[in-house]
């Protein structure tokens, strides 16, 4: 027997949904319909300087709007703080607190991680220097040579990363009193039960600092996939500042072709073939949402094969 499928989409609201976190959102949800599985809606709202009033609202209306519903209740990490904090307590031998702002971080020149972060010098790991303040909580990383996580992701195959040299102690609390995104997913991933992760590729790199965190709490490692990230014309990873279209509904009237048309895009930039052409004629185009998710449900299970990332089936 094997636990059964739990999946998830994760969004922050900062801005309406766009094409990257479309695609993203679209992929998680299609893998858990071709595994018979469950898929959730989870809010990441705990960095609440960068929500926007209004966002989060958004973003459910439009999946609504797409057909993507969650299948239990939708969680928001804002409400959740205790739980964040019962997992520090169960982290304290690995946590300590740091005295040391952005500015000082940059100056010993550790170079930056895969993720753009200056890696962290160690200078408070041992104690705060006379005089200096905690301002966040870091966790501890294992030694060089001892610190090397690696998982394999079921698009971008193997991965590594040297936890020491790479990230350096990470922040679990932050100066301004919010909980980190790192310890935050990975208490939700683990308190809902979550076994496979389908996300953007721009947290690969964030991945093994989570494995890390999951094997300190004693949490199960769920599988993880990651689509590529969706790019405008310049290279840049879409967001609201780079002048990403916001998916919504259109006009009165043609509501359901807006919506088809957006997950069309969507199933395009994952390389779905919704409607596989016989040799003699190619099939039509979805029109309907019914028949869109009719067609994507298979076209992502065949795009899973030929890839070789489908997952392994229990022998029930
Ligand atoms: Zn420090």
């Amino acid at each position: 027997m094997t636990t059964p499928y739990v999946g998830r989409f994760a969004p922050s609201p900062t801005g309406p949904l766009h094409a990257g976190s479309l695609a993203a959102a679209v992929a998680s949800y299609l893998d858990a319909r071709v595994h018979g599985g469950k898929w959730l809606i989870r809010i990441e709202d705990i960095d609440e300087g960068r929500v926007v009033p209004g966002a989060a609202e958004t973003i459910l209306e439009q999946l609504d709007w797409l057909g993507m519903h969650s299948d239990g209740e939708i969680v928001w990490q804002s409400r959740r703080k205790d739980l964040y904090q019962a997992a520090r307590e169960r982290l304290a031998g690995y946590v300590y607190g740091c005295g040391c702002n952005r500015r000082e971080i940059a100056d010993s020149r550790l170079g930056v991680g895969p993720d753009g972060a200056a890696v962290y010098p160690g200078t408070c790991r041992h104690g705060l220097a006379p005089g200096r303040e905690a301002r966040s909580l870091r966790l501890r990383v294992p030694e060089a040579g001892e610190d090397a996580i690696g998982f394999t992701d079921r698009f971008a195959g193997r991965q590594q990363q040297r936890l020491a040299i790479e990230s350096g102690d990470f922040v679990l609390k932050r100066a301004d009193g919010y909980w980190a995104y790192q310890l935050a997913v990975v208490v939700d991933d683990a308190e809902q039960g979550v076994t496979d992760i389908v996300r953007g590729a721009d947290l690969l790199d964030s991945t093994p600092r989570q494995i890390y965190l999951q094997r300190l709490l004693g949490v199960p490692t769920p599988r993880y996939l990651h689509v590529p990230v969706v790019r405008n014309a310049n290279g840049e990873k879409l967001s609201k500042q780079t002048g990403a279209l916001a998916v919504q509904p259109g006009p009165d009237g043609n509501g359901e072709r807006a919506a088809v048309a957006a997950l069309l895009d969507a199933a395009r930039f994952l390389g779905l073939q919704l409607a596989p052409a016989a040799a003699s004629a190619p099939a039509p185009l979805p029109a309907s949402l019914a028949a869109f998710w009719q067609q994507a449900v298979p076209a992502w299970a065949r795009l899973l094969a030929e890839r070789g990332a489908g997952l392994p089936t229990s022998a029930s």
